[in-house]
């Protein structure tokens, strides 16, 4: 098999990134640089992330619990990360107009978005399964991500084939959506940009569409804050859940952000300091409590306020280098990419929508005859390129993609195709700041 080389994509985002000086041995002998393609697991830090971090580590208390000069940094750091957070996703502040809905569907007071730092995305979204009304319905198609198909195990479920185009996709749920309980609640939980094929979903339309049937919607934004602007008011969506290791900025935060009602009505997702406002013993030797209404309700324990700032700090990065050189770099990295294994026959690029779709800077794809982990492992070894291989945490994708029906190895993986039998699993390429 031969694969041209393309041309070095000219633009490069003003967005520097660690790890750029990664040097890996080769079973070919000598070393490369290290080419890391694998940004749809997990993104480098920004530099201005680390040094932002590190400014501020010398000096970092306890959030919310003390009255010294170090706790009371820390706790406006962290409100202030809320803050920015809010800025970048561009959330509702409860005085502009057409934020009326509150409530099951309908009517009621204005009421802003709140940001709660959470873990991860997946963190977010069972956070919101946990607070999901009784009786509430989910939709949700078959192509999302693990994090956003199964943490509603407790609601009633409606597992939506995958669409072929984003119309389809925008009928399909209408039409699932109509046969409803029209008084009861319903989720509808959508990813922005796929972290298999990299297509964008119609968001706005499906928000509309859930919308229209009194239904509310959360968006798994993984893998498209990465890559793109997302406005929870123009996009019209309840929820966003995003994670900081997929925006530049360390593991162990992440972010939920969206309505406050079905939030306050819950019971707090984990029981703890922090999120109760008073105690007390009663003369039975029960406890009472009463739980915070806010954000702090859902962040019991001591907060990650290091966690919180790297992720404001990434978010202010990328507002101000902006998207646009960065989605320009990785449209060129995808045609590179595309055109170098144009000549390959056995490469099968992965689509639902079709292969000029839009998308962000990520692509899978099948090499026939090849197993998926020893191409990638090829590639690590004998080129220093690192990508992703087996079923990408999206089982039920990957099996419509492919056509066939994968086995189980592992949670995320099966066994690749003998040499001469077809794929079970495919190889994904992703890129970002810094490639
Ligand atoms: N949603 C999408 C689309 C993803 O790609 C991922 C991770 O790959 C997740 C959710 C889960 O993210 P995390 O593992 O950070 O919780």
């Amino acid at each position: 098999m031969s694969v041209s080389t393309a041309a070095a994509p000219s633009v490069r985002a003003p967005l520097p990134v660690l790890g750029r000086d990664v040097t890996v041995p080769l079973v070919t002998g000598g070393e490369v640089a290290y080419a890391a393609l694998d940004y749809a697991a997990s993104t480098p830090a920004l530099q201005r992330v680390w040094d932002d971090v590190a400014a501020y580590a010398p000096y970092y208390g306890s959030v919310h619990r003390g009255a010294g000069h170090l706790s009371r940094l820390s706790t406006d750091l962290f409100e202030n990360a809320r803050r920015t957070v809010a800025e970048f996703l561009d959330c509702r502040t409860g005085d502009g107009p057409g934020e009326a809905r509150s409530g099951k569907g309908g009517g009621g007071r204005r009421e802003g978005d709140q940001v709660v730092f959470t873990r991860s995305t997946t963190d977010s979204l069972n956070l919101l399964a946990a607070a999901l009304p009784d009786g509430c319905e989910v939709f949700v198609f078959e192509t999302e991500h693990h994090a956003s198909l199964l943490p509603w195990r407790n609601a009633r479920v409606t597992c939506l084939e995958a669409p072929r185009s984003p119309r389809q996709a925008v009928e399909d749920l209408e039409r699932a959506l109509a046969d409803r309980d029209p008084y009861g609640s319903a989720l509808v939980c959508v990813t922005g940009a796929s972290n298999v094929t990299g297509e964008l979903w119609p968001v706005r339309e499906l928000a509309a569409a859930a919308h229209a049937h009194g239904a509310r919607i959360v968006l798994d934004a993984a893998q498209l804050v990465p890559h793109h602007p997302v406005s929870v008011r123009d996009l019209d969506v309840d929820w966003v859940a995003f994670s900081g290791h997929k925006l530049y900025a360390p593991f162990g935060s992440g972010v939920l952000a969206g309505r406050a009602d079905w939030l306050r009505e819950a019971e707090p997702y984990l029981a703890g300091g922090g999120a109760s406002r008073t105690v007390t013993r009663r003369a039975d030797g029960g406890v009472d409590v009463e739980w915070h209404e806010g954000a702090a309700r859902h962040e019991a324990g001591s907060p990650n306020v290091i966690g919180a700032h790297a992720v404001a700090s990434a978010c202010k990065a990328l507002t101000e280098a902006g998207f646009d050189a960065l989605a320009a770099r990785e449209e060129e990295l995808i045609r590179a990419v595309r055109e170098g294994l144009a000549d390959v026959p056995e490469v099968r690029f992965l689509s639902l929508f079709g292969d000029d779709a839009p998308r962000v800077g990520v692509l899978s794809f099948v090499v026939q005859g090849w197993n998926s982990s020893h191409f990638a492992a090829a590639l690590s070894a004998e080129y220093g390129i690192g990508v992703r291989d087996g079923l990408f945490c999206a089982h039920p994708l990957v099996r419509t993609l492919l056509g066939g029906a994968p086995g189980a190895r592992g949670e995320c993986g099966v066994p690749g195709a003998a040499p001469g039998e077809e794929s079970l699993d495919a190889v994904r390429v992703s890129f970002g700041a810094g490639t």
